[in-house]
């Protein structure tokens, strides 16, 4: 098995050993042998986050594809056990027919629902950690099965303690808490609020506020669309920079007066600024790249693109071509999103 068959950017070169497992018994015996054996694994769902060395994974690939979601109800809120395959984006649909609130801005994400904590999925201005009650893991260090809350992981902007410790847990379920509402959840991001015709942190019908989300993202070529090669990514391949206040003076003196750069303050002195802005304004444009292989998006620059013939080793190329420029312009580092297997991410030097 290629794993380019397995990933949406269409890219990764063969796996030792693949394996799917559709039951959590599966996986968890899928998981024991291999760590029996002392190979190396590779845990994957939709494929939507990962960018896979062409030379592949020399090791057992596992795609988790267990199904099933049980619910309880308790007064206002509703309690949903997801299995960890389980497909993302319908489940948001699902939830939004149902009038459950919580997770209608994440419509359209791809991917499954046990990968959503491993990088905290988040857009429109609402994240899954606000949401997940718990999450149910198989500790490969200790091969116990437990329950992590929501303190034990970690969430933090696009990144949990599943990411910074990698491989360690392998999620079976996720539980969410959503509360019944015919509104959705207040509304914080200033361009849904504008779709909408809302002020910001008010709130919007729950079907109208998930259509408005994924128009917004059709626009950007962020709904997987096999006819559009602008959705054959990673979604954004860049996180938005978090500087801390030094960090962003710096940039705004390095700026040509009255450029101001979007802002989002932390609420601890750190800003996030946009890397699309940084992207943009150090001289890269949509579409930049190869047209038949791999390109910035022609609807996003945040996005990295294979658009038919594109191999990992020209991707991570372009991705290190953009961070330098930006690093040179601004002397920000740009950090990568999805999870790189296969190869490391080396920060742009200062002394470049
Ligand atoms: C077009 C497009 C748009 C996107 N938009 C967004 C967005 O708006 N916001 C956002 O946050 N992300 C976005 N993404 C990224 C991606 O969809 C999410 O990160 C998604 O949660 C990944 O799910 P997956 O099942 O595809 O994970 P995979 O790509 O299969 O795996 C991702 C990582 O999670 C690990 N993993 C997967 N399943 C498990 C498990 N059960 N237990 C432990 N580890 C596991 C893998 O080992 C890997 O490290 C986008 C991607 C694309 C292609």
């Amino acid at each position: 098995m290629r794993l380019s068959e397995l990933t949406t950017l269409r890219l990764g070169g063969p796996a030792g050993r693949y394996v799917e497992a559709s039951c959590e018994e599966e996986v968890v015996e899928a998981v024991r042998a291999a760590d029996a054996a002392g190979e190396p694994l590779l845990l994957l769902s939709g494929g939507s986050n990962l960018v896979v060395a062409d030379a592949g994974f020399p090791g057992t690939v596992l795609r988790i594809a267990t199904r099933g979601v049980t619910r309880e109800a308790a007064g206002a809120s509703v309690t949903l056990e997801v299995a960890a395959g389980e497909p993302w984006d319908p489940l948001v649909a699902a939830c939004v027919a149902d009038g459950l609130a919580g997770v209608e801005c994440l419509a359209g994400i791809p991917g499954s629902v046990g990968a959503t904590p491993i990088q905290n999925v988040g857009a429109y201005g609402q994240e899954v950690a606000e949401t997940i009650a718990a999450v149910r893991v198989l500790d490969r260090g200790t091969g116990a099965v437990e329950e992590l809350g929501p303190q034990d992981c970690g969430f933090t902007y696009r990144s949990s303690a599943f990411k910074r410790e990698p491989g360690r847990w392998v999620v079976l379920t996720v539980r969410l808490q959503l509360q019944r509402s015919r509104l959705s959840s207040p509304v914080r991001y200033a361009e849904l609020a504008r779709a909408l015709g809302v002020e910001l942190g008010s709130r919007a019908p729950l079907a109208e506020a998930r259509e408005a989300v994924l128009a917004l993202r059709r626009g950007k070529g962020m709904v997987l669309d096999d006819a559009d090669p602008d959705t054959r990514s990673a979604g954004s391949f860049f996180t938005n920079p978090i500087l801390d206040r030094d960090g962003y003076a710096a940039l705004r003196q390095r700026l040509r007066s009255g450029l101001e750069p979007p802002s989002w303050p932390e609420g601890d002195g750190r800003v996030k600024t946009s890397a699309a802005w940084l992207i943009e304004r150090a001289g890269f444009h949509r579409g930049d790249g190869d047209p038949d292989g791999i390109a910035i998006s022609t609807k996003h620059t945040l996005a990295l693109t294979n658009r038919g013939h594109g191999t990992t080793t020209q991707l991570l190329a372009l991705a290190h071509e953009i961070a330098g420029g930006v690093h040179d312009a601004f002397g920000v580092d740009l950090m990568p999103e999805p999870v790189l297997v296969g190869h490391a991410w080396e920060p742009v030097s200062p002394s470049r």
